[in-house]
């Protein structure tokens, strides 16, 4: 699996990051599926070979700006593309009042059907290869996770076996693949025999803005990587009081840390934190120190059309 950001600054757009998106994909596929879409992201696009008419499904996390002004653009330059393709919206309700209450105002037509999937009320849904967890978070409106779990997993052929057992590659081998039993010169061979071991089914959580991880608690059983905003600093967090709306970084990565998760990619930063400390005293170097000070395990602060492959065995390699 391939995972893209598209997007990675919160509130507002900086000269190196703009306000969030993400994509993930297979790496073979062309089809693609986004989550969240804040303004300029179509832009953004156009830096990647991610195309609007391969676009399978959009998530939208909630309806704060930075993750979903860029909607209506990207779905009206769909139309201008040709898109014929329906397409499913994710989200909240209040996101389907958004783009039809828009698209009438601006008298605006779409070439092809939009399915909208309210989330509001819903704790699980299917979409092409993921099922689905939708995660309740904590924030000033409502907001929400998502955990993909990769649907079905191909069981791979035992090829060493089946040549060292001279089994003609062919249909035999589909047969196999497929789970039957096969027979070579009259001796029964069982399917189980030449398949190798299954896979875990991968697992990656990408949640929207966030003040309490441990409402994710639930579904981190086996979770690859968790795709994750660290708007602050720890200090800066605690000066926005009692409720932050948000995450620091030490809160995110001490989560992991006590829950094991392997890979945690952090996002969504404030613009005060910039390459460079710009006179503030702050710099992006301090989100990652202070997630390196509370995390022991493989920690990604995520730039603009940074791509990471999720590989088989659950790493997360930058390509
Ligand atoms: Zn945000
Ligand atoms: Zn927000």
């Amino acid at each position: 699996m391939e995972l893209i950001f598209l997007g990675t600054s919160s509130g507002v757009p900086t000269k190196t990051r703009n306000v969030y998106s993400f994509a993930f994909k297979y790496i073979n596929s062309k089809s693609w599926y986004m989550v969240d879409c804040g303004e300029g992201t179509q832009h953004q696009l156009l830096k990647t070979n991610l195309s609007l008419n391969n676009l399978s499904a959009v998530f939208i996390t909630h309806v704060h700006g930075d993750h979903l002004y860029g909607l209506p653009g990207l779905l009206a330059s769909a139309t201008m593309y040709g898109r014929e393709e329906p397409l499913k919206i994710i989200g909240p309700n209040a996101v389907k009042e958004y783009i039809e209450s828009t698209k009438e105002l601006t008298q605006t037509r779409f070439s092809y059907e939009i399915e909208f999937i309210n989330i509001d009320e819903k704790n699980k849904l299917e979409v092409n290869d993921f099922n689905v967890d939708i995660v309740e978070l904590s924030h000033r409106v409502s907001s929400f996770g998502f955990c993909f779990t990769e649907k079905d997993i191909t069981q791979k052929l035992d090829v060493k076996k089946l040549e060292k057992n001279g089994i003609p590659k062919g249909p035999l081998w589909g047969k196999i693949q497929s789970g039957e039993d096969i027979f070579v010169d009259g001796k029964q061979l069982k399917s189980c025999d030449y398949l190798l071991k299954r896979r875990e089914p991968r697992k990656v959580i990408v949640a929207g803005d966030n003040d309490n991880p441990l409402l994710l608690k639930k579904h981190i059983n086996s979770l690859d990587v968790l795709v994750h905003e660290a708007t602050y600093t720890n200090d800066i967090a605690e000066d926005k009081g009692e409720i932050p709306q948000h995450c620091s970084a030490k809160k995110i990565a001490s989560f992991s840390k006590e829950n094991s998760i392997p890979n945690l990619i952090l996002t969504h930063f404030s613009p005060r934190y910039q390459e460079k400390d710009k006179g503030n005293g702050l710099k992006i170097d301090d989100i990652k120190e202070e997630g390196l000070m509370n995390y022991n395990g493989n920690l990604i602060l995520a730039n603009d059309f940074d791509r990471f492959i999720l590989n088989a065995k659950g790493e997360v390699v930058k390509t």
